[in-house]
């Protein structure tokens, strides 16, 4: 059993099992079972040391995130999709940062927690789950309160996140697509669409539907969903999905901000914005199903 590398108290059978799955790395649907503990990579371009690309408060997320002191963010570069139409490709393909410590995460942490941030916002956090477990233990032990947000672009394994069940209060993955051959041409992840059905599932098995404080999210799930021109993203059939079933009261929000970035402009499919028309039908019928929408 590999260690998490800390001189801090031991960590919980929990945090130990997460970093076992980093040798051979079956800690996401890749499976790409490299030693990450040895300094070995996969899909995902990180070893077992994370590369965070900036930590801070942030107002751009949805305003039930973001309060009155902003959604306090930690970007971890690398990812485990190939999204041709990335809106970050310099931290999630190039992976701008810089190399972080368990501990230097849980001091990341209390330090968005006394600039008066109202949750943890883990950005892009599917492959550094190990060390991301291991830090919250540790802040939650010198003080950490707010709760913790797992903001993820939703190709995440079931076995990884039942380990992760009592660390995160706020689930936020992304619903992309619902057709195989979309999300293998868009994201090189051709079993997306059920394995995040089955992630989405999951998250909402230990959290529930969204609440909130005060207006501020406190627990539970909040799927954010990108409408794709031509319909690539498969909106009706989420939208079924998430009313049928995962709750008929689930939180969505129906996202309008698609612009083609990376490669996506040499894409003919995807190289405009998607037109008011066909965010508007997908917003729309999000409504008409009776489910929780962010206007
Ligand atoms: S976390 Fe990274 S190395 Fe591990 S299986 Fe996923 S993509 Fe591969």
């Amino acid at each position: 059993m590999a260690l998490p590398p800390t001189n801090t108290d031991s960590f919980s059978d929990s945090v130990q099992k997460l970093w076992d799955l980093m040798n051979p790395c079956t800690l996401c649907p890749r499976n790409c079972k490299v030693d990450r503990t040895n300094g070995q990579t996969g899909f995902c371009g990180i070893a077992d040391m994370p590369v965070v690309s900036s930590v801070g408060p942030h107002f751009g997320e949805e305003s039930v995130l973001v309060g009155r002191g902003g959604s306090g963010t930690i970007f971890f570069a690398g990812c485990n999709l190939g999204c041709i139409f990335c809106q970050n490709s310099d931290i999630s393909h190039q992976r701008h940062g810089s190399k972080v410590t368990i501990e230097e995460i849980a001091e990341a942490m209390l330090g968005l927690q006394k600039f008066g941030c109202c949750n943890i916002n883990f950005v892009t956090p599917t492959h550094v789950v190990p060390t991301i477990a291991a830090a919250i233990e540790t802040a939650r032990k010198k003080g950490l309160a707010l709760p913790t947000v797992y903001n993820t672009g939703g190709y995440d394994s079931v076995e990884t996140l039942k380990l992760l069940d009592g660390f995160i209060d706020i689930y936020m993955p992304d619903m992309k697509y619902s057709d195989s051959g979309v999300a293998d041409e868009l994201s090189s992840a051709p079993d997306y669409p059920q394995i995040n059905q089955t992630a989405v599932r999951e998250m909402h098995r230990q959290v529930g539907d969204l609440t909130t404080k005060n207006s501020v999210a406190t627990h539970g799930l909040l799927v954010r969903h990108l409408v794709l021109p031509e319909n690539l993203a498969g909106s009706i059939e989420i939208i079924d999905f998430l009313s049928e079933q995962i709750s008929p009261k689930t939180t969505i929000n129906v996202m309008d901000q698609y612009r083609p970035c990376f490669q996506a402009s040499s894409h003919t499919k995807i190289n405009r914005r998607p037109s008011r028309d066909e965010f508007q039908s997908a917003q729309q019928y999000a409504l008409q199903k009776g489910l929780n929408v962010l206007l």
